[in-house]
């Protein structure tokens, strides 16, 4: 398989005015392949969210370069960013939120159909009652609804739709399922799969809890403060974690798998340290159960230790 997307020495900054930064994503180098799941992990704050308006250039990365099938994002502008559009779609977490709430179902979801110019009036309505019946809404009893009068998981299946509607190759899901009740997570990350499966879909796919990312992920890579700790292929992370930070998240997980030699992962105590200021070396060091001097000193570049895997720390844990 090949890349569908590249990501270069990404680096997202907000500055706050004061002369002081939020380094939100800090040299993100990182490749998803065509057809694949990457789940993407890391605790509320680490930058994902960043990281994912960055690769839709909402707004464009302050450095680093966004490869999306050879074209490179961060130099195209206005018209020529547009056209790519279409084709890499994005879904949020709070699916009330992201829906218009003055429009009914039909033209929210038609409304992608109309801004880029896509077929006339009967052509639009046949791709989305087509939509709507494949994520599981009927387009007869939906048409002319509002979101206030669906469920979050009904709203999710409708921003789902609308990502769909323009036959995208690719979608980024920001935390798709975090803000549903449990009982509902399960059916639209399988919504999601299926739709994967049928329309041959590439997914970045984005939670705070490795638990999530585990039934979808093809790999996995784990980010904490604005920067990669590890990717991996998925069975062999949670088999095995690299990290000692990916350690921690996996025994955060409520009944992990007894088996898993997690050895001493507990993090030291204390809130995370502040993205205008991240610490020295590594990142991670001053909650890392194992670090030493060097990681005080030293930044752990993110390197190959086995085919398909790559920790950024200088002690790993396999
Ligand atoms: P995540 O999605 O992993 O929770 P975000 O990408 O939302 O993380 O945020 C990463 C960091 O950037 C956080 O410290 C957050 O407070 C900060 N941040 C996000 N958006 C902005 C913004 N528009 N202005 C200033 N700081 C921001
Ligand atoms: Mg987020």
């Amino acid at each position: 398989m090949s890349d569908l997307l590249q990501i270069t020495d990404l680096n997202v900054e907000y500055p706050l005015g004061d002369g002081r930064r939020v380094h939100a994503v800090t040299d993100v180098t990182l490749s998803i392949k065509s057809g694949e799941t990457l789940g993407l992990v890391g605790e509320s704050g680490s930058g994902k969210s960043s990281l994912a308006r960055a690769l839709l250039q909402l707004p464009p990365p302050q450095r680093g370069s966004v490869l999306f099938d050879g074209q490179d994002l961060t130099k195209l502008r206005g018209q020529a960013l547009r056209a790519i559009r279409p084709r890499l779609q994005m879904i949020f977490q709070d699916p009330i939120a992201s829906l218009n709430p003055r429009r009914k179902v039909s033209e929210i979801v038609s409304e992608p159909l109309v801004v880029t110019g896509v077929g006339d009036p009967a052509e639009r309505t046949k791709r989305v009652r087509a939509v709507l019946e494949a994520v599981g809404l009927d387009p007869d009893s939906v048409w002319n609804r509002r979101p206030h009068e669906f469920s979050g998981g009904q709203c999710q299946r409708i921003a789902i739709a609308r990502a769909l509607v323009l036959e995208p190759v690719m979608i980024v899901c920001d935390e798709p399922v975090s803000a549903l009740d449990v009982s509902i997570r399960a059916q639209i990350l399988n919504l999601l799969e299926d739709m994967k499966a049928r329309f041959g879909l590439t997914l970045l796919f984005i939670a705070h809890d490795l638990a999530v990312v585990k039934s979808v992920s093809d790999r996995v890579a784990v980010m904490y403060l604005g920067k990669l700790c590890e990717v991996s292929e998925s069975n062999a992370l949670f088999a095995k974690p690299a990290h000692p930070y990916t350690a921690a998240l996996l025994a955060a997980i409520p009944e992990p798998d007894p088996d898993v030699p997690l050895g001493d992962t507990k993090m030291k105590p204390g809130d995370p340290p502040s993205p205008l200021a991240p610490p020295s070396g590594c990142r991670f060091r001053t909650r890392c159960p194992h670090a030493v001097e060097r990681c005080a000193s030293e930044v752990p570049a993110l390197r190959a230790i086995a085919p398909g895997r790559a920790v950024a720390c200088h002690f790993p844990l396999t």
